[in-house]
């Protein structure tokens, strides 16, 4: 799960990681307000999205050349002039993607004068199976570029979740970023700070781009992103408040209440499998074939007969979708209940495009008998190479 920098800038303050001051707005008559708090004389307005390239982003319809989404501002005339510029506007960055995100909320900070931009980031890392910090002195910019063209200049330092972070961590970041003396103790405490962070709230990734040094020789984090492990929510109702389903696929949202592992993807064959592994060899085959999955989705190993109505449901109301694949292998899951499942939901809310059933498993005979007795226009499939060569078939000549 996601949430807004200024969230995630209240997150990081709980822990005593230096951020600026700043309001959260939603309406552009709060913003006099919000200036006149924080005092200026220089403010930034930045646009709470979730996605990043903020600040090199353009809002849609906006004259060439216009400001991006995130606007230093002199004044306090300036800062409601911005407010009233980005707010319900659709700010289209290199992450967004063509169709942009619509701005909803600003945060309004205190201007800080920077003197040095670095790279911070930190996230589970699967070679040293344990969280890594990742720093560079190349701040501010696109670090993918960094770590294409300039791989050396990007540090990691991985913390042994025995030891758990320790004060050659902070060092080594703080040598990493080219820092010493009292800027060096400062690293070293940010790291440690960072580092409790991210374990108390079960963080699955932490980046702060830039991390300033400012003109008066203060670390700071202008930028904070940060997502959570979507495993770990239930024992942190505080991030689960910070939610904003507008920033969410609704359709994720939905399966989220049936407590079902769907994602959203950007092709045309809706999925239906019980197992990840088997649900990420679906997706796989429906690629070799030539055709694209508009989704991921794991209906698990003991799902009822609801659950695989409202999965059914989620995949037919994604206007994307021209065909479905349903593919159980039936363990604990039963080739039956999947079966009537399928009927059920197809019964209530049609059926407009092909739908290929593979079933193989406990109970796969009755199964099948239930889809033939059914009258529905199913097309049965063997295995899985089978199915979705039959799918992909059926999308193609549809
Ligand atoms: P992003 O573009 O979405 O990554 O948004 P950032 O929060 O990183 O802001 C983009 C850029 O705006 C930063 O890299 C800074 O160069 C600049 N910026 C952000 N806050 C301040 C500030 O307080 N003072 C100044 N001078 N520049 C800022
Ligand atoms: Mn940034």
């Amino acid at each position: 799960m996601n949430i807004h920098e200024y969230q995630a800038k209240g997150v990081l303050r709980e822990f005593g990681v230096p951020v600026s001051r700043g309001v959260a707005i939603f309406d552009a008559s709060e913003a006099e307000g919000a200036a006149r708090e924080l005092g200026g004389p220089v403010w930034v307005v930045k646009s709470q999205i979730h996605a990043g390239g903020r600040g090199k982003g353009s809002f849609q319809g906006a004259a060439p050349g216009a400001k991006g989404g995130v606007r230093v501002s002199k004044s306090a005339e300036e800062v409601v002039q911005n407010a009233r510029e980005m707010l319900g506007q659709t700010l289209v960055t290199v992450q967004t993607g063509p169709a942009g995100k619509q701005v909803n909320r600003l945060y309004i900070e205190e201007g800080a004068q920077i003197a040095a931009e670095f790279y911070l980031s930190m996230l589970v890392d699967r070679a040293t199976g344990g969280v890594a910090f990742v720093v560079s002195t190349e701040g501010g910019m696109d670090i993918e570029a960094v770590a294409h063209d300039s791989p050396e200049k990007i540090h990691t330092i991985p913390v042994d979740p025995a030891t758990g972070i320790q004060p050659h961590h902070g060092r080594a970041v703080a040598r990493a970023l080219g820092l010493s003396g009292a800027q060096a103790k400062q690293a070293e405490a940010l790291s440690a700070n960072l580092y409790r962070a991210f374990v108390e709230k079960d963080m699955s990734l932490l980046e702060i781009n830039p991390l300033v040094l400012t003109a008066t020789g203060e670390l700071k984090c202008l930028d904070a992103k940060i997502a959570f492990d979507g495993n770990a929510l239930y024992r942190h109702p505080d991030i689960v408040g910070l939610r904003d389903e507008t920033e969410e696929d609704a359709k994720e949202i939905e399966a989220s209440k049936h407590d079902l592992a769907y994602i959203a993807l950007d092709g045309t064959i809706g999925c239906m499998v019980n197992g990840a592994g088997l649900a990420m060899a679906t997706l796989d085959i429906i690629k070799l074939y030539g055709e694209e999955p508009a989704n991921f989705l794991d209906v698990g190993g003991g799902a009822s007969e609801e659950k695989v109505t409202a999965a059914f449901q989620i995949i037919t109301a994604d206007p994307n979708v021209k065909g479905i694949l349903v593919n159980i292998f039936g363990g604990i899951m039963k080739c039956d209940v999947i079966a009537r499942g399928v009927i059920a939901a197809v019964k209530t809310v049609g059926l407009s495009v092909p739908l290929v059933v593979r079933l193989e498993g406990t109970n796969v005979e009755e199964g099948k008998a239930i889809i033939r007795g059914s009258g529905l226009n199913v097309i049965p499939a063997d295995d899985l190479d089978d199915a979705a060569q039959k799918i992909v078939a059926a999308v193609k000549g549809a």
